[in-house]
């Protein structure tokens, strides 16, 4: 199947099969612009008839019922600020791990497809982000139950949690282009190239 020249020229990563537009995910924006949730078009669709938030971008396709003929959007603001924990952690799991290390093992440099605890949970190691690292399966099978000193490993950088608005992509796993210029302002330079990893969602 062939592509549209658009997707090719988007410049992130492989893109997604379409789905129904109602089930896409949108990008919802706290009052003060800072990247909050992604919630399905649906939900983001009820906020804005609700008038809990507004569009802030949109492409153009339209939602159809019976009663009801909208645009769809792709991001949405709030109307009033939410407070959110002073310190939201990102959700620690294996793709966000293997996005934050850019998908290269943390010790050879070699494509990751595991996750590696660098003090071993069975020496008292904590699953955290500051102790997890993207790794390859030969550098993990040579680790075994060895701090990296020990089976001779050294990392390529102190592994650390990254900011909410990189948990919000790990936890979709895939982007929509619109959503770069909101995001990119709160990754930092550090984190933007996750940007690039993720397949970009196709929308019909
Ligand atoms: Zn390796």
């Amino acid at each position: 199947m062939r592509r549209r020249g658009g997707d090719e020229d988007a410049g992130g990563g492989p893109v997604t099969a379409p789905r129904p537009t109602i089930n896409l995910p949108v990008l919802v924006l706290n009052a003060s612009m800072e990247p909050l949730s992604i919630v399905p078009t649906r939900r983001a669709v009820v906020l804005t008839l609700t008038e809990k938030a507004e569009v802030v971008h949109e492409d153009g396709r339209w939602l159809r019922s019976e009663s009801l003929r909208l645009r769809a959007p792709t991001v949405v603001r709030l109307q009033r600020q939410v407070r959110v924990p002073v310190r939201r952690r990102a959700g620690l799991s294996r793709r966000a791990v293997l996005l934050r290390d850019g998908q290269r093992c943390q010790y050879c440099g070699g494509a990751a497809e595991d996750v590696d605890h660098v003090i071993p949970r069975s020496r008292g190691g904590p699953h955290a982000w500051e102790n997890v690292v993207a790794a390859c399966r030969r550098c993990n099978s040579r680790k075994q139950d060895r701090t990296p000193r020990e089976a001779g490993l050294r990392l390529a950088r102190r592994p650390g949690a990254p900011p909410p608005a990189f948990w919000l992509l790990a936890r979709v796993g895939e982007l929509d282009d619109a959503w770069r210029g909101y995001l990119t302002p709160y990754l930092g330079v550090r984190w933007a190239p996750v940007l690039d990893l993720l397949p970009v969602i196709h929308r019909r």
